[in-house]
């Protein structure tokens, strides 16, 4: 992927991404992206190694969706972290490019609707506008178990497009991750784990005598 950043605000600070997932972090076979940076800091977050502001690399946002768009399979693109709302600006380029080739996208912040609504940020306010659904609220540990597409009770699936449908409801709860293996042995999971489970999932594979080093991506 070639970056032309022109200034600091235009790129896209981000901590990896993946392509061509199914069924994980939203519907279909998608792109992943999570942004690196977040200030709220949920107790037993599944990705701290996102929180910093400066580790991660800086893309440019429409170099990176014409990457993701040339695979033709990409239904949509879901933007987790880290914290995509710490980067408005950014975010909403990436998601009005999608937008543009008629790909859904989802978008993961740990702050309420409400919360980001009252922030009157232009540039939130914008990326909202390129946002279908979003998945809001903190993470929080004390209702944590499973659910499809988030990781506590609290946080809510709302589409932002179609007001008349603000949750999934009648949908059967589960939990869908994605699991690969590269050739270092480093497991890579994508999609929100029940709680421990990614530490029983350890435990069971070293009594076989597999150790794994993971890398998890709410
Ligand atoms: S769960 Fe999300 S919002 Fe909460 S600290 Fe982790 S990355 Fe930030």
């Amino acid at each position: 992927m070639t970056n032309n950043i022109d200034n600091k605000e235009s790129a896209l600070r981000i901590h990896d991404w993946r392509l061509a997932v199914r069924d994980v972090l939203g519907p279909g076979i998608r792109a992943v992206v999570w942004v690196q940076g977040c200030s709220l800091h949920c107790d037993d977050c599944i990705a701290p190694e996102t929180w910093s502001k400066e580790s991660g690399s800086l893309v440019d946002p429409h170099v990176l969706a014409e990457t993701i768009l040339k695979n033709e399979t990409i239904e949509g693109v879901t933007v987790s972290g880290g914290e995509p709302t710490e980067q408005p600006y950014a975010v909403a380029e990436l998601l009005a490019c999608m937008k543009l080739a008629g790909k859904n996208t989802w978008v993961y912040s740990g702050h309420t609707l409400d919360e980001l609504v009252a922030k009157n940020d232009p540039d939130l306010d914008r990326m909202l506008s390129f946002t279908d659904v979003l998945v809001d609220g903190r993470f929080d540990k004390m209702s944590a178990g499973i659910y499809t597409c988030r990781g506590s009770e609290n946080q809510r699936i709302l589409h932002l497009q179609d007001l008349g449908q603000m949750e999934d409801s009648d949908v059967k709860e589960q939990s869908r991750l994605e699991i690969t293996l590269d050739k270092d042995g480093q497991m890579f999971v994508v999609g929100v784990p029940p709680p421990e489970f990614l530490n029983k999932l350890k435990d069971a594979l070293f009594r076989r005598g597999v150790q794994v080093d993971y890398k998890s991506g709410g």
